[in-house]
């Protein structure tokens, strides 16, 4: 059997570790960047009493034009401009990555950033390229322009804000980015709606530049739905790849319904980020905790002269469950990053916490 594996899996996959998502149990969980929220009562009876009309005997809408449509509305994606959408964000990094792929052809994002871009690139045999932020976690100019002259990347990846840092990037470099990339840049808005700031209105600025958004944040993370967005002729390429139906017909229905009570949604964005701001502020009263800025609905902080291994390990005992970093040298050396839940949630983490750190 292991012959057999090693004689057909590519030895590139046979050498990686697999993603590893630690399970939640019933611990309070604040380690994936999830909305807290359910739905109120009245918006899940209407929901549960529409369901049995959805033909899961049917494939979906192919297209899911209907969906498409109501999402460029709700995200206001610019006249004139297509969108594709995913099974989450997470397939639209593929599709893209896919259409790119070629034996010398590049990926480049700064990082720390989302692992994703990476692990994609690997999977589509691309080459990889992650360009060290600076000590602010800011884009690093001179060194990513270099970069940028020396790898001529096919796809430059932004997550605005970005994750894990939670950080928005100057809007000046991201432009600069732009005009200088030889290829695609892509701007990974999945943490848009805590932001307040968006590429989303300069599509038609540039040839070049792409959005990425996703309702995962937004309190559809069981949905799976990521859009991309921009100009008709690169939409069209992707969508040759997208394998039909991508979209199911639940997601298709739910999300649907999900975004005609977009208010409800919203009101939930904007509690998470008072919470955020309240987060912050109990962060900063604790001794030898030193936190990132965030314009995210999660908190990266360092915790001085501790290991974040063992705080995450008590936390953990404790029944809280944070993220912490496989890579425990670099830019993300004893960091730990805590997703706002509610105010309930957050109270509990901040004791933990406190009581750990005293
Ligand atoms: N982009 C960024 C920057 C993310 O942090 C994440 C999720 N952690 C994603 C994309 C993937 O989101 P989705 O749930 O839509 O696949």
């Amino acid at each position: 059997m292991t012959d057999l594996v090693k004689q057909w899996i590519r030895k590139d996959i046979r050498e990686l570790s697999a993603y590893h998502v630690p399970s939640p149990g019933d611990m309070i969980k604040l380690d994936a960047m999830e909305n807290p929220y359910s739905w109120p009562e009245t918006m899940q009876q209407e929901w549960l009493a529409q369901l049995p009309d959805v033909a899961v005997n049917r494939y979906p809408d192919p297209a899911a034009e209907t969906l498409t449509a109501q999402l460029e509305k709700v995200m206001d994606v610019p006249a004139g401009m297509s969108s594709i959408l995913g099974n989450g964000s997470d397939e639209l990094i593929q599709i893209i990555c896919m259409a790119l792929s070629s034996p010398d052809s590049v990926v480049m994002a700064p990082e720390p950033t989302f692992v994703m871009y990476r692990m994609i690139a690997r999977f589509t045999n691309m080459g990889y390229q992650g360009i060290p932020l600076d000590e602010h976690f800011q884009l690093d100019m001179p060194v990513m322009s270099q970069a940028i002259e020396d790898h001529q990347p096919a796809v430059i990846f932004l997550a605005y804000p970005n994750n894990p840092t939670g950080n928005l990037f100057s809007e000046q470099d991201v432009r600069r980015i732009i005009e200088r990339a030889p290829g695609l840049v892509v701007v990974d808005e999945a943490y848009h709606a805590f932001a307040g700031s968006s590429f989303m209105p300069m599509l038609s600025d540039y040839d070049n530049l792409l959005v990425m958004r996703t309702v995962s944040k937004m309190g559809l993370a069981g949905l799976r739905l990521g859009m991309l967005s921009g100009r008709s002729e690169w939409i069209a390429e992707f969508d040759k790849i997208r394998l039909p139906y991508n979209i199911n017909v639940l997601t298709q229905f739910s999300a649907d319904f999900a975004l005609k009570h977009h208010d409800i949604l919203d009101q939930q964005t904007a509690q998470i980020c008072r919470d955020r701001e309240i987060l912050k502020d109990a962060l900063s009263h604790i001794e030898g905790v030193l936190q990132y800025p965030s314009a995210a609905n999660f908190i990266l902080f360092k915790v001085d002269h501790h290991d974040s291994e063992s705080i995450f390990a008590a936390l953990k005992q404790g029944g809280v469950l944070i993220k912490r970093f496989a890579d425990v040298s670099g830019p993300l050396a004893n960091c730990l990053r805590v997703t706002v839940g509610t105010a309930d949630e957050n109270r509990i983490f901040i004791e933990a916490l406190t009581k750990i750190l005293q």
